[in-house]
């Protein structure tokens, strides 16, 4: 099978790229590395922050490489008590809490002609849960926000998760979600938790990002393993 692997930054996909041998090819200011893994054809890269970023990124993969299911691994602020530093969360239900056209009635997060929520696969989520108990792991179902801010205050952080019930803020989960819906194709989201998107979330980012970023990155390789 053809499977996209993507993540936002750098240092979510490099813990792949150094258990992998891949070539690399650039298109459309990205980079796609190309791996063999299990009898898979893995599409690796890095999309930059952001939704828009991640849009682009995720449709090139689909359209241009053939991707035929995607996993985003990268690291996410909690919004939830009970979801703390390094714990790995992957999104039932993703939506951009930066969208806002109230001014006219809507709902926030809503804009007319698409679902305010988009459900991820539930295949993919139950082999999640699977893979993660014969390794002895725990992961955790939750609702993933998107914007385009990085979440490091705590009237920011109630209101995202008292709109929409989220568990998670981030900045690439909800777009990379439209697209694979849009596209029809399979798709998988963890965040390990890097931060608690409350005042000086930016430390705690900074701290805990790289550890995070690969304890995502390491369950989605073992994911595809299963596949
Ligand atoms: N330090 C980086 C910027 C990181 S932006 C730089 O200087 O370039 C935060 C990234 O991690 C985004 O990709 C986002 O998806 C994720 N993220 C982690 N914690 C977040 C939070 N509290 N709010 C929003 N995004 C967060």
């Amino acid at each position: 099978m053809k499977i996209a692997i993507l993540g936002a930054m750098p240092e979510e996909i490099t813990p792949l790229l150094e258990k992998l041998d891949y070539i690399q090819e650039s298109y459309a200011n990205n980079v796609f590395y190309f791996a063999k893994f299990k009898n898979h054809d893995l599409i690796i890269a890095y999309s930059k922050i952001g939704k828009v970023n991640s849009a682009l990124s995720a449709t090139l993969m689909i359209e241009k490489y053939g991707a035929e299911i995607l996993f985003f691994t990268g690291v996410a602020g909690s919004l939830n008590p009970n979801f703390k530093i390094s714990d790995m969360v992957y999104g039932t239900k993703l939506l951009q809490h930066d969208i806002d056209i109230s001014a006219f009635g809507h709902p926030y997060g809503y804009v007319p002609d698409t679902p305010i929520f988009i459900n991820s696969d539930e295949n993919l989520n139950q082999l999640a849960l699977k893979v993660a108990k014969s390794l002895n792991l725990t992961i955790y179902p939750g609702i993933i926000a998107s914007g385009d801010q990085f979440i490091c205050d705590d009237e920011k952080k109630k209101w995202i998760k008292g709109t929409f019930d989220a568990d998670l803020a981030e900045m690439e989960g909800a777009s990379v979600a439209l697209v694979c819906h849009s596209l029809n194709t399979p798709f998988f989201i963890l965040r390990s938790v890097s931060d608690e998107a409350g005042t000086k979330a930016e430390f705690d980012f900074d701290k805990f990002m790289i550890s995070s970023a690969k304890i995502s990155a390491n369950f989605v390789l073992k994911m595809v393993e299963n596949l």
